[in-house]
């Protein structure tokens, strides 16, 4: 009998625009068409006009279900029945175990001991099976792998993948088609997934709107990689934005990114802080750190945004409510 033969996996096309809308198909029905936020007060402050893409009301809080869902629905039905296993400092643990959960199969999360509770809590709710590692000196893709391995578990990885790339860029697609006209649109960046996709969306929608990505200023990778022209990886960065405790961008979203965004702007964690509390307190609307970025860059005077309409990606609401509640650490 012939070996079965293994086909070589086929080159990736460069990711486009039609992607972004093939993941929208997959996700109708599936994804909530989340809101978007207008605030007198917000705009006040920042003296343009906002509209929040609120992801925070998204299925398991953040908009991370949009990649996960698109990336599990478009396995081959064989390989998808062995489970799914991926590494996470929470949210694409929590959207791939839901995601999994809907279709049916097991999902197993690498996370690390410092996750915030809730997070590790809202995962094993969804159903996913959690192995734990230590950030600072373990090495979590090794982790999942091996256990891939072991199970014929497939890897669905946070960022790096082209369908996660795809099924992210929806929520900048549906804000995009909103709001048509917007000047700016500012997306929260750790390793690229949300980034990536919504520049593919804003390519294919939206032209001539200027889109940054807004990153940790202690996790600055990305506008060095940015700079340099190619990866740059930095140590676990210390801040309060835990979905951007990223230590690199991958070569999925480098390459999307290097290639059309605007620039990438820094916010230092006291920032974070202010605008989380400001959304809380004015606009009435929980957020957590990492989907203040994007608020918080609108709030520097120093970009020249006076007076702009810009569009901002609340990215999630998953918080420990005693942290947002805690002064600047
Ligand atoms: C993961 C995450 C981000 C960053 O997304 P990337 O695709 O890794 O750049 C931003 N905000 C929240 C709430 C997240 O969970």
């Amino acid at each position: 009998m012939a070996d079965p033969v293994t086909p070589e996996p086929p080159t990736p096309e460069p990711l486009t625009f039609a992607d972004v809308d093939d993941a929208a198909s997959t996700l109708a029905g599936v994804a909530h068409r989340t809101p978007v936020l207008t605030s007198t007060a917000i705009d006040d402050a920042a003296g343009a006009h906002l509209f929040c893409k609120c992801e925070n009301l998204q299925r398991m809080g953040a908009f991370k279900f949009r990649g996960a869902y698109t990336a599990v629905a478009r396995l081959d039905p064989q390989v998808r029945r062995r489970g799914v296993v991926t590494y996470s400092s929470g949210n694409h643990a929590q959207a791939l175990s839901l995601a999994a959960r809907l279709h049916g199969i097991d999902a197993t999360i690498v996370m690390p001991h410092d996750a915030p509770a809730s997070k590790v809590a809202a995962t094993q709710g969804y159903g996913g099976t959690i192995v734990r590692y230590d950030r600072y000196t373990e090495d979590r893709t090794a982790i999942a792998t091996e256990i891939a391995e072991r199970t014929g578990a497939t890897v669905i990885p946070p960022y790096d993948h082209p369908d996660v790339i795809a099924g992210q860029g929806t929520a900048a697609l549906e804000l995009l088609t909103d709001v048509p006209d917007l000047d700016v649109l500012l997306v929260p960046l750790g390793g690229g997934g949300l980034l990536s996709g919504s520049l593919l969306a804003a390519g294919g929608l939206a032209p001539d709107t200027r889109v940054y990505g807004v990153e940790p200023a202690a996790g600055d990778d990305g506008l060095r990689s940015l700079r340099s022209g190619s990866i740059v990886t930095i140590d676990p960065p210390r801040t309060i934005a835990d979905g951007a405790q990223t230590t690199h961008l991958g070569d999925h979203t480098f390459r999307v990114i290097a290639e059309r965004v605007t620039d990438i702007l820094t916010v230092e964690d006291s920032e974070l802080i202010t605008a989380m509390q400001f959304v809380a307190t004015r606009a009435k609307v929980v957020i957590e750190p990492t989907a203040a970025l994007g608020v918080a860059a609108a709030l520097d005077a120093r970009h020249g945004f006076s007076g702009l309409r810009i569009g901002v990606i609340l990215s999630g609401g998953n918080v420990d409510l005693a942290r947002l509640a805690a002064p600047t650490p």
